[in-house]
């Protein structure tokens, strides 16, 4: 038996175990429990398979299980679970106990999936392997028994993965950021901060955003702490970025473009420098890391018209970031599932902006268009993504910008962000219509 089954097996965990929903970490959980011998059944509202149970959670006898594994998606405030005494975990816990090698890892509202991506080439580049797991790559259990070797686990982690893992104790935690987002989980930001809290708590170093007044809040949690922000040695400026007051990159040295993503790059370096792996392989990488989709990623550029696909931006604090960087009359996409967000902040931002254009697409834009009434801000509701781009093209001029960022999720009209940001991507370059 692979090792770390052997040491999973060795918890003793107590059973039965019920796995609780069958998405991705879910299912890997079920899976890794099982082969470790342990009496593990999933548990999910829809999906069916082997060793599922199939059941609206209100009608589970959960009193029967003597240990729940959480998955990310499922909200632990469900009243069904409120009653429930025996002990709690996620997939996250598990790994927790069994990882032996060093780990980084990556909470914030956005720019988790770029930071820890490049994190992970600059670390390969440079001679170390890095195996990327957790919301993004593999679910964290598979990762470890997976058989590719790894020096260093990078772990991006969402606010409702740190929820129930009290034994995570990377050797570098790193809070990006805190901005309204997932209200729809959370009774306020102050509630979603929390969450993100138990890493900086949890963690031997943590890498804080001094520009941040919840990152700055944590601090007084931190073991140790390492700021970035403009008042920082660590920081970005119009020449680049610094590291301990040393110009280490130039702007132009980066093939990132935006604020957001120079910040982010910074964050990569101290990341590096914290784990010894700071080489000229690893500043090469992190200076060529070209981006990930759907992330402010040019998709066109026609008759002097930049389209821009951010399809990403799923709350206001990345289409703010987003809006930064803009530095031409823009025509801005908006709109989707607004999950409780206060869209008066991204009003405000927007009052900032030569606006050419605002078009919301989406089912229900009440409170959008509500906070964009009260702004003065013109928009024109167009509803679906093909309407939005024929407007964008009859009203965009020769410098402007288009940018889908719609600071909404958008399962109102698509079954994610990437099928969102592709359906742009193919109608702005004229395959979709
Ligand atoms: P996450 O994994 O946290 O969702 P991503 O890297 O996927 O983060 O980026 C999500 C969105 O946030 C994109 O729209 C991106 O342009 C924006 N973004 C990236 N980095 C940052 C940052 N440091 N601050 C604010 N927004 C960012």
């Amino acid at each position: 038996m692979n090792t770390y089954l052997s040491r999973l097996a060795a918890l003793e965990l107590a059973e039965p175990i019920y796995v609780v929903g069958m998405g991705l970490a879910g299912r890997s959980a079920l899976d890794v429990l099982r082969e470790a011998g342990y009496d593990a059944t999933g548990v999910d509202e829809r999906s069916e398979g082997r060793h599922i149970r199939t059941a609206a959670f209100d009608d589970v006898q959960w009193s029967e299980a003597a240990t729940l594994v959480m998955s990310p998606g499922i909200d632990r405030r469900r009243a069904c679970f409120a009653d429930y005494f025996g002990t709690v975990v996620n997939d996250v816990e598990l790994f927790a106990c069994l990882v032996d090698k060093p780990v980084v890892a990556v909470t914030g509202s956005n720019g988790k999936s770029t930071v820890v991506t490049m994190l992970a080439e600059a670390l390969n580049a440079g001679g170390t392997r890095a195996m990327l797991c957790g919301n993004i790559g593999y679910p964290v259990l598979s990762a470890l028994i997976n058989d590719a070797p790894a020096d260093v686990y990078v772990l991006e982690l969402s606010s409702y993965q740190l929820e129930c893992c009290p034994s995570l104790s990377p050797d570098v935690g790193c809070v990006l950021n805190v901005s309204p987002d997932h209200l729809d989980r959370y009774d306020s930001i102050d509630s979603y901060a929390a969450a993100k809290e138990r890493l900086v708590i949890q963690s031997h170093l943590s890498i804080l955003n001094q520009d941040d007044a919840y990152c700055v809040a944590m601090a007084d949690s931190a073991t140790n702490v390492a700021w970035f922000g403009a008042q920082t040695e660590n920081r970005v400026d119009d020449q680049g970025i610094y590291l301990d007051d040393a110009l280490v990159l130039k702007h132009e040295a980066l093939t990132v473009k935006g604020r957001h993503n120079l910040s982010n790059a910074l964050v990569v370096l101290m990341m590096l420098n914290a784990l010894g792996k700071l080489n000229d392989q690893a500043y090469q990488a992190v200076s060529t890391f070209a981006g990930l989709p759907h992330r402010m990623q040019v998709v066109a550029e026609v008759d002097g018209v930049s389209w821009f696909n951010d399809s990403k931006a799923t709350n206001i604090g990345a289409t703010q970031a987003a809006l930064n960087g803009v530095d031409a009359p823009l025509i801005l996409i908006l709109g989707g599932v607004g999950k409780n967000q206060d869209f008066h902040l991204l009003s405000e931002t927007l009052q900032t902006q030569t606006l050419r254009g605002v078009l919301l697409i989406g089912t229900d834009n009440h409170a959008l268009s509500n906070a964009l009434d009260q702004a003065c801000i013109e928009y024109e509701s167009v509803g679906t993504m093909d309407r939005a781009v024929s407007r964008a093209r009859e009203i965009a001029q020769r410098g402007d910008w288009v940018l889908l960022s719609p600071a909404c999720a958008s399962f109102d009209q698509y079954r994610g962000f990437a099928q969102r940001g592709e359906d742009f991507t193919q109608l702005v370059r004229g395959h979709g219509e």
